[in-house]
């Protein structure tokens, strides 16, 4: 059993379940990308450790870069406003981008984002996202692969923060209210 943090609600995924599925991930990824190499791009800080996991089970050439992103601030709710804070070193044009991303909910953020490298013409772009939360609104994002269907509500772990804390909780699970209401 693994310990819970007190401020931690329930657990949703444990460390074998992340495991699990992102070596499925990984593995589906090469299998439909055989002789290609891609450009693996991050978005920090939240995606960081998902895909660190994912480039593990991908056997393929591969390059990883990084973009900064700003969305929510410190707080829980999206606000619509997507600042770059840091671009990516590589160029994208004629490259098979994969996105890896944390968590969907409103998609705001990750629909900037292809708008954005969609405009620097790359070969393909694609996104893996971890999570997926299942919201009333969401923008029509055609997500290739998605790890997990998750509730609507506030999680944190495996990369997740809350006011950047509990990104280092090997798990997912749903944040206590009381920890920020
Ligand atoms: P969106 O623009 O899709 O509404 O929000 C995307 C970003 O907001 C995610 O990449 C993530 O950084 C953050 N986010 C959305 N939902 C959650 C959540 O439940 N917990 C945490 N920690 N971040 C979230
Ligand atoms: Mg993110
Ligand atoms: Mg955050």
């Amino acid at each position: 059993m693994q310990v819970m943090h007190e401020d931690i609600d329930k657990i949703l995924f444990t460390e074998d379940d992340l495991r699990a599925r992102v070596s499925e991930m990984g593995h589906q990824i090469t299998a439909d990308h055989q002789g290609e190499s891609l450009l693996v791009v991050s978005v920090l800080r939240g995606a960081a450790i998902f895909m660190a996991d994912l480039v593990r089970n991908i056997t393929l050439p591969l390059e990883m870069d990084y973009m900064a992103i700003s969305s929510y601030g410190n707080g829980v709710k999206s606000s619509g406003i997507v600042r770059i804070l840091k671009d990516l070193s590589s160029s994208v044009e004629g490259r098979h981008v994969l996105i890896a991303e944390d968590i969907l909910d409103s998609g705001l953020t990750l629909s900037y984002l292809m708008r954005n490298l969609e405009s620097r013409n790359p070969a393909s772009i694609e996104v893996a996202t971890l999570l997926r939360k299942k919201t009333r609104a969401q923008a029509d994002i055609d997500c290739r692969y998605v790890g997990f269907e998750c509730p609507d509500e506030f999680i944190v772990g495996y990369g997740l923060d809350y006011a950047e804390r509990y990104r280092n909780l090997p798990y997912i699970g749903v944040l206590k209210k009381s920890v920020y209401c």
